[in-house]
């Protein structure tokens, strides 16, 4: 394979930019490629891991075998009427679509602007942010099903999409590698400026009546001004999931704290602010070495240096246990562990 390449360091293809050495790295840009790719990790027994902008992603060991950087490409809208279905390449990097699509005039993932990484992963975890996730506006994807060996595609059932889940999580994990994703978008959409940022972003900018282009630049600008960037400081984002309890739990964190956010669910359950609890037990800003609790984001864990993914993994467990000790309840990992 032309563009295989040996011993490379992850550092660079992760944005928490924690060291572990890939015994061969090869990036695809076609479904062909990545037949290709398979065929000869297969010949030579390797163990294969998918990347795309590595954002949520934290090596905690050398990956003995073959890492595919997932970057097909395209861009496929039709129009009927003012629905737009629109298949995109898993290659392609969410941010710019977004700003694409919202360049249309076709509504649906402006409020996701600027989550970092691939079209691929999307429907992984289920992205969202500021009260959209993609399943809102999924319709379908095709993917390269490991063990039987084809393309098949599956619907937004199909996929179990849940609270920054799916079924890629667990059953399909490392068996279907995903090609492209077809979205619903719309050229009269429903503009999503519920959440509070968002709502006095659009306040401080003087607008009342927000276009799709109004929501995506409120959000570029709270989570530029908010936000760690990895360019600047090692992160994956939120590191643990918000935790969804039952009401009684969240009753009796509340008979304490009536200052903790809690925000009921559909099914009766409530949703709690893991950065809330996790700043509880006292741990934004600390630093184990150069493995961090980022100082006005208490959710993401950060990378001050040369931190290992180890390093990584040991300040989450510790914070796991505090959490749990004083809260009872469990914080569950957002980010995949390598
Ligand atoms: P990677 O990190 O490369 O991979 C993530 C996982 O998906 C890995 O297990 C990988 O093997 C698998 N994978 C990747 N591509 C494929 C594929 N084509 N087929 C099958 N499996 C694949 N997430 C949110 O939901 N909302 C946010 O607002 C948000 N904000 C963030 C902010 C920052 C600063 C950072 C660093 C992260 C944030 N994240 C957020 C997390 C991250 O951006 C998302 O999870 C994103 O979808 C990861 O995309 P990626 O291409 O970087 O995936
Ligand atoms: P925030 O506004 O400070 O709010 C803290 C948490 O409370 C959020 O995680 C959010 O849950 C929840 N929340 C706030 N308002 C809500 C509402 N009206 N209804 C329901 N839940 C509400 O959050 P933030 O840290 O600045 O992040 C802003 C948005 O970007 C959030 O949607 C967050 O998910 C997303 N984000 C995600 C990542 C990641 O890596 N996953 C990283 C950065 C930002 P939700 O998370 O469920 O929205």
């Amino acid at each position: 394979m032309e563009a295989l390449r040996e011993s490379v360091d992850l550092a660079e293809f992760t944005t928490m930019h924690c060291h572990a050495v890939a015994s061969n790295v090869v990036d695809v840009r076609s479904v062909e490629e990545l037949v290709e790719a398979l065929a000869w990790a297969g010949e030579r027994s390797l163990h294969v891991r998918v990347l795309g902008g590595g954002s949520n992603v934290v090596p905690t060991s050398d990956v003995n075998g073959l890492v595919i950087v997932m970057r097909i490409q395209e861009r496929s809208p039709c129009v009927d009427g003012d629905v737009v279905h629109v298949r995109l390449g898993a290659g392609e990097v969410w941010h710019d679509v977004v700003e694409w699509t919202v360049s249309q005039g076709w509504g649906g993932m402006e409020n996701m602007a600027l989550i970092p990484g691939t079209v691929g992963a999307a429907p992984m975890q289920n992205i969202g942010a500021y009260g959209v996730e993609q399943a809102s506006i999924f319709e379908e994807l095709e993917c390269y099903d490991r063990q039987e060996r084809r393309i098949v595609k599956l619907n937004a059932e199909e996929c179990r999409f849940g609270y920054r889940e799916s079924i890629f999580k667990h059953e399909y994990c490392e068996r279907m590698i995903i090609t492209s994703v077809a979205y619903r978008l719309s050229t009269s959409p429903k503009i999503n400026a519920s959440y509070r940022d968002v709502s006095q972003e659009l306040t401080a900018m003087g607008v009342a009546e927000p276009t799709i282009a109004d929501v995506m630049n409120a959000v570029v600008s709270v989570r530029r001004r908010k936000l760690p960037d990895p360019a600047e400081i090692g992160n994956s984002g939120s590191f643990f999931k918000n935790p969804v309890v039952e009401a009684a739990t969240a009753e009796r964190i509340r008979a304490d704290h009536p200052d903790a956010p809690a925000y009921p669910q559909a099914d009766g359950r409530v949703k709690l602010a893991a950065a809330w609890l996790i700043d509880q037990c006292g741990w934004k800003g600390a630093r184990s070495g150069d493995a961090g609790v980022h100082d006005r984001q208490a959710l993401v864990l950060v990378n001050h240096g040369t931190a290992s993914g180890s390093d990584i993994l040991a300040l989450a467990s510790a914070i796991q246990q505090s959490v749990h000790q004083r809260f009872g309840i469990m914080l569950e990992r957002e980010v995949n562990v390598w």
